[in-house]
């Protein structure tokens, strides 16, 4: 059987990677969402087992020595990371897998699967960024100066990407990360 397609989609915190995911889920087929473990806890309207698998420091570490995650990173006091066993079931089964992960992960799994494909959201402006990141309202100043910093060193790795979305209006950005599942790229097919 044909395997599905991996795709890994990074983007800086506040530039609704969230609401371009949640679109891709409720308009279009196909695709499975890989669930992050995390140790950070739930905003308010987070479902564990939904937005992410919440879970202890102590989990984490659990799953890290069992190989049970296919990459790890932390960011911002906390650690994120994406389990094995699903990401590899759905690919064998021919499905298309979206990872929605910082760009430390994104590295990693590429690494380890060079076929899978990186794609990185942008925000229309920093003004825009900084305007979503303060307007959302579920972190402290203090946690979003750090994502803001942490977003200026992911530039650093943009150049590893193999395409740049950006989110202005959400139904235009999903339909360009769908358009790139089935670009037929001929640089692509080669990886
Ligand atoms: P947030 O706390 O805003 O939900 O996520 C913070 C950052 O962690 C985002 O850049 C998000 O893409 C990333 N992230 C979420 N899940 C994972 C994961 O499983 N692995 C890695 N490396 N990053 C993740």
């Amino acid at each position: 059987m044909k395997k599905g397609k991996l795709i890994i989609v990074s983007g800086f915190s506040g530039v609704g990677k969230g609401t371009v995911m949640e679109y891709l889920k409720n308009n279009y087929d196909n695709y499975e969402f890989s669930v992050s473990v995390t140790t950070r806890q739930p905003r308010e309207n987070e479902i564990n087992g939904v937005h992410y698998h919440f879970i202890t420091n102590d989990k984490f570490e659990k799953m890290v020595n069992e190989d049970a995650l296919l990459e790890y990173a932390g960011y911002v006091d906390h650690y994120y990371g994406t389990p094995r066993q699903f990401v590899e079931d759905n690919i064998n089964q021919g499905k298309d897998v979206i990872l929605e992960i910082e760009t430390q992960g994104a590295l990693q799994v590429k690494e380890k699967k060079p076929e899978a494909v990186m794609v990185y959201i942008l925000p229309p402006s920093a003004k825009e960024l900084k305007k979503r990141l303060v307007g959302r309202n579920t972190e402290s100043i203090e946690v979003i100066n750090d994502r803001l910093a942490k977003a200026a060193e992911e530039t650093d790795n943009l150049d590893k990407y193999d395409y740049f979305v950006v989110n202005d209006k959400v139904e235009t950005c999903a339909k360009n990360i769908d358009g790139i599942r089935n670009d037929d790229n001929p640089d692509l097919a080669d990886k």
